[in-house]
């Protein structure tokens, strides 16, 4: 215990191998790569960096695994049971892995401790509860047959993660997808993969057979090209960017692989003026906030009804203005660091994109100075009001603590203005009027509709996008799909 809160306070103080097949290993190519704290900007580790060769010794393993190994002779029960077993590790070490997450991608330490660990770990234990209850059916067919349908793992599943949940959103993919009997690949994003590879570590702690969980850190190109073009790997889950969730689609579309695709947002959040307003600006920044604006779901595009508008910015204002980023790992801190130099460029060009193109910048906008911290990626909270419906600010993910406000005249214009989108990840809706938040519910082109509340998230409630935002359900029942093959077997009986 002593020696793993350790390597949580100071990472460089120990390896961090691939986790090939259930065993430590260096990269082929004897290859490692920095990653960074983005709090202080300084080196955090050095980590084995896979790259083609690593994958294809991983999936030869898993294939191995899943074709005539141990995994493949589990009974369904006992996959349960792993599962659960790895979630209980994952609470045994919860201070632990929040330590490292919040050192490795900037989140305050009060929301790796409250709100990824014990989802991540709730996820599991979830999944856990559905390996032995994947059913087939008996299928009413004319004649004199009997069919029925059975459930079968679709393979080798490749997860490849983002930087900004790093172990929540690879318990999304990779605890239904080993719930359903596949075994796993995961590539988690070159920035944050401290998490993952202890991950790998506890899973076998857990007593997942080798060869059934690999964990390859590395680059896009190399190791998750190598991971969506492997004529081994069955199926890709990606969490990403659209830019790239399009490019791993093309990629995997040359062997015919099963994809899964969530992408990003531009999630507009509604305000109609009989909301409770105080209980609505809580909600829009929360909405934008949390998690430093880098979510997926982020409610980014604030629409606010023309008559309440001043009022409600004045309560929105009021507390952007008492929040100030500082160092993620004091248990206070509200918004820590973006997570990179280059995630903070990005965002600092938006804003002044958003200047240029005539929108008013009502708070922030700057990078911000933390004592001690001087060199970490500090962006202090952003709010633009009267953006328009044409501005970069109002079209385009940024990814940042960074919200742009517009006004709307009736319900149809909230409506048209919300789904004025490329993307359709999520919407929320503040109102008293059960009857207009329903009807609102019903218009809005989103996968998961927030009626006075947002950002809210549970193993059993499925998640993901409409149009760009991708496609296919994580969570949930549905997930299942996403890692089953459909057998249908026909008996004639009269032979
Ligand atoms: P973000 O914008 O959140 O950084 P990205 O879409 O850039 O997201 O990255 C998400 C994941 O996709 C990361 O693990 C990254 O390494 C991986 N990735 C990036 N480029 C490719 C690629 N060409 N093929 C496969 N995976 C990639």
């Amino acid at each position: 215990m002593a020696s793993e809160t350790t390597a949580a306070r100071n990472p460089a103080d120990r390896a961090w191998p691939l986790w090939l097949a259930g065993e430590p290993a260096p990269a082929a190519s004897g290859r490692t790569f920095a990653v960074h704290n983005p709090a202080t900007g300084q080196p955090l580790a050095q980590v084995a960096e896979a790259d083609a060769a690593d994958v294809d010794a991983a999936a030869q393993r898993a294939r191995d695994a899943l074709d005539s190994g141990t995994w493949a002779k589990l009974s369904a029960r006992d996959r349960g049971r792993l599962l659960r077993r790895l979630a209980e590790l994952i609470e045994r070490h919860a201070d632990e892995l929040a330590e490292l997450e919040t050192r490795n991608n900037g989140k305050p330490i009060f929301e790796s401790r409250q709100i990824d660990l014990p989802m991540t770990a709730a996820v599991f234990d979830y999944y856990a509860g559905w390996a032995d209850k994947i059913e087939g059916a008996v299928l009413p067919v004319s004649g004199p047959f009997h069919a029925y349908t059975q459930r079968e793992p679709v393979g080798v599943v490749a997860a490849i993660t983002p930087w900004n949940f790093p172990l929540l959103l690879a318990s999304w993919k990779l605890a239904p997808a080993l719930a359903c009997g596949c075994v796993v690949l995961h590539k988690p994003a070159e920035q944050t993969p401290l998490t993952a590879l202890r991950l790998g570590e506890l899973a076998a702690e857990a007593g997942f057979p080798p060869g059934v969980w690999s964990v390859l850190p590395g680059y896009g190109p190399t190791a998750g090209a190598a991971l969506a073009t492997h004529p081994l790997v069955d199926k890709i889950a990606f969490t990403g960017s659209t830019a790239v969730g399009h490019e791993v689609m093309r990629l995997a579309a040359s062997s015919n692989k099963r994809v899964s695709l969530e992408l990003g947002g531009k999630s507009p959040n509604i305000v109609f003026p009989d909301a409770d307003l105080d209980a609505a600006a809580r909600g829009a920044y929360n909405a934008i906030f949390y998690g430093k604006g880098e979510v997926c779901a982020a409610g980014s595009r604030l629409l606010v009804d023309r008559r309440i508008h001043d009022v409600f910015l004045a309560k929105l204002l009021d507390r952007a203005r008492r929040l100030a980023p500082g160092d993620p790992m004091h248990p206070k801190t509200k918004l820590g660091p973006l997570v990179s130099q280059e995630q903070l460029d990005r965002v600092l060009g938006y804003i002044a994109t958003g200047r240029r193109e005539g929108a008013q910048l009502a708070i922030g906008g700057e990078r911000a100075s933390v004592p001690g911290h001087e060199r970490g990626y500090f962006l202090s909270p952003t709010i633009f009001d009267q953006a328009q419906p044409d501005m970069a600010i109002v079209r385009e993910e940024i990814f940042g603590p960074v919200l742009a406000t517009m006004d709307f005249s009736d319900f149809d214009d909230a409506i048209a203005r919300a789904n004025a989108t490329s993307y359709g990840l999520a919407a929320g809706v503040w109102t008293r009027d059960l009857a207009l938040a329903h009807r609102a519910a019903r218009a809005l082109k989103a996968g998961t509709v927030w009626i006075n509340t947002y950002n809210q998230y549970d193993p059993a409630a499925p998640f993901g996008g409409f149009r760009q935002s991708g496609f296919g359900r994580e969570l949930g029942r549905p997930a299942l799909d996403l890692y089953t093959e459909t057998k249908t077997v026909w008996v004639n009986l009269e032979n």
